[in-house]
């Protein structure tokens, strides 16, 4: 039985307050760990979210600009990357649909045959489930029933289904925004009110009704003790003592996030790390960790396996619709048009209309030039034709009002590559970029049913500028990149989460998830933590050794 050395700041430090790293942090605590949760992102009160996503200053994370919101996009070659920060992670900005995906995503992969995950995830989605508090949608709004009617006309409408959410929804109706006290953990958690169906939900739940990590998960670890730094972003990790296995702690360098005159830099020391800063903020410190020298033993496969769950974002808009499409859930409900192919009904609350300006004229035909100068041809008729329909149309104003996103996840093989390289536009420092065969942005049967959307709903049918334009497809849902594998040859974890090649050093975010879901990630994300923080020892019992299996071998790498 191992003692606990006070000679170490904290037990465990987790790097990122997300889904992974909310999960580790409370079920560390309980077993009796110091923890500290470093999260680079602002904490959030319910009326402190900006009331749409034209105050964008706090709307946006680009601290470098001035912009400290909680939502992020990274622009990438192959793909643009949606994705939280703020203390509780992509939680604070997710639209809180939790899914488990089908059984076959485990029999892909690199984590495939590593354990019986068939019969070992259900436990974990089930603690998820009750963590999160999971229930069926029980608000559909205008843009849900016009999916159920599209579906009918579609012949797949026994395809769809009300989403399972992470949201504190009234039993029954004519009860929204009411407060009570803690609905979910006995009394210990907080008051909580329920939904008014606003379709907020992805600019801030203002009514505290969206089950977010730091009303649950994180919220119940600190109360436990865990100690959460927000504004604070980790820019090092090093063994301590010259032990380059990590096997005498780590330490953990900081600075502020936010501060422009001071950079506040702050050393803490633990005897484990967390990573659980998402897939690309895991990928991105971890490769300026490896490039630095810091920890030169993190696997080659480090940046292989990035997917984006095959996404294309389409959708219609109706110009002086009668009904107002932003009500309901942020996603409502959805369907599958085949059996690999799943479409959701999203929206965005009234006025916030800026996503507008990213969406154009749906437009057929494979990438590239010819796709190009059809939709110029089609843009250029519509504006000559029809100039007052247009300018309905593509005016940003009203948008979330008479418009609805058909999110499109397709759960099949297809995957890039992050490399740590100097971009050829700034040769000054090395940072992310995408490499590989692009994921297609252009699923033909997704285009038809938006078009058949479209005409049920009296709209036109729209897709996102950057998919026509440059064959870039958006995703909020970047996963992989660390993936769980059975050597560092074929990935960066093993099954528990362990980083090959270091001591008490682990992986707990989207970063390891080794295929497509086909599904939004986190109530997976959630449960493969729970999985892998059950698989830790108590603070009594630890011996402070834990590592992946074939560790000795993989010892004998420079470090
Ligand atoms: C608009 C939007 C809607 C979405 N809707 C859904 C949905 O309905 N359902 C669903 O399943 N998923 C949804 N997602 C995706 C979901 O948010 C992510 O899959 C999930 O949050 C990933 O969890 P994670 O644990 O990997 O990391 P995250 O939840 O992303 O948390 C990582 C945290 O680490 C912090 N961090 C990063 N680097 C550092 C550093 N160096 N130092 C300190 N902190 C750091 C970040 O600030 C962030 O808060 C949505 C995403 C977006 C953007
Ligand atoms: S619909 Fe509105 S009230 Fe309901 S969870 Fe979303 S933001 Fe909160």
């Amino acid at each position: 039985m191992a003692t606990r050395s006070r000679k170490f700041d904290f037990d465990f430090i987790v790097i990122g307050s997300g889904f992974g790293g909310s999960v580790s942090a409370l079920r560390l605590v309980e077993k009796g760990y110091r923890v500290a949760v470093i999260e680079m992102g602002r904490r959030w009160a319910p009326l402190s979210f900006p009331h749409t996503s034209w105050s964008i200053h706090r709307w946006f994370w680009r601290p470098s600009l001035g912009l400290h919101g909680f939502f992020n996009m990274r622009f990438f070659r192959h793909a643009t990357i949606f994705h939280g920060c703020a203390v509780g992670g992509g939680s604070i900005t997710y639209a809180a649909t939790l899914l488990p995906p089908p059984d076959k995503v485990w029999q892909s992969g690199s984590w495939a045959g590593l354990t019986d995950w068939k019969t070992e995830m259900p436990r974990y989605y089930q603690t998820a489930s009750r963590m999160l508090g999971i229930i069926q949608n029980n608000i559909l709004g205008s843009a849900d029933q016009l999916l159920k009617r599209t579906g009918e006309v579609a012949g797949v409408s026994h395809t769809f289904y009300r989403t399972r959410v992470g949201i504190f929804q009234a039993a029954e109706a004519g009860t929204q925004n009411e407060t009570v006290p803690d609905p979910f953990f006995g009394g210990e958690g907080p008051p909580r009110s329920t939904c008014t169906g606003c379709g907020g939900c992805m600019m801030g739940c203002r009514y505290g009704a969206k089950n977010t990590l730091d009303l649950n998960y994180l919220y119940l670890a600190e109360k436990h003790g865990a100690v959460v730094f927000p504004e604070t972003k980790v820019v090092n990790v090093r063994p301590l003592h010259g032990a380059g296995d990590g096997s005498a702690g780590y330490a953990v360098q900081t600075e502020s996030s936010t501060s422009w005159l001071s950079r506040q830099p702050r050393r803490l020391t633990s005897r484990a790390v967390i990573f659980s800063a998402s897939s690309l903020g895991t990928m991105e410190l971890l490769f300026r960790l490896k490039d630095n020298g810091s920890l030169p033993r993190i696997s080659d496969r480090l940046g292989k396996h990035v997917r984006t769950n095959s996404e294309s974002i389409i959708g219609a808009r109706v110009p002086r619709c009668v009904d107002d499409l932003s009500q309901g859930i942020a996603i409502g409900s959805g369907i599958y048009i085949d059996e690999h192919t799943h479409l959701e009904a999203v929206r965005y609350p009234k006025g916030s209309d800026t996503m507008g300006l990213l969406t154009t004229m749906l437009t057929d035909g494979r990438p590239g030039v010819l796709r190009i100068a059809m939709w110029a041809r089609n843009m250029l008729g519509h504006l000559l034709l029809h100039p007052a329909k247009a300018f309905r149309l593509f005016r940003p104003w009203g948008w979330a009002r008479e418009a609805t996103i058909l999110l499109c996840m397709q759960a099949v093989e297809g995957h890039i590559e992050m490399r740590w390289q100097r971009p050829w536009f700034w040769p000054f420092s090395k940072t992310l970029v995408s490499r590989g065969d692009k994921v297609p942005t252009y699923i033909p049967k997704a285009n038809e049913f938006a078009r058949q959307f479209a005409a049920v709903a009296g709209g036109t049918a729209m897709s996102m500028l950057p998919e026509i334009l440059f064959d870039i497809p958006g995703t909020a849902h970047c996963i992989g990149g660390c993936v769980i594998a059975d050597s560092p040859e074929h990935g960066v974890v093993d099954h528990h989460h362990r980083v090959f090649g270091y001591r008490n050093m682990y992986i707990c975010d989207g970063s390891v998830l080794a295929s497509n879901l086909g599904v939004n990630p986190s109530l997976t994300i959630t449960a493969l933590a729970e999985r892998a923080m059950s698989l830790i020892p108590s603070a009594r019992e630890t011996r402070w050794t834990d590592a992946a299996a074939g560790f000795t071998s993989t010892c004998s790498l420079a470090g």
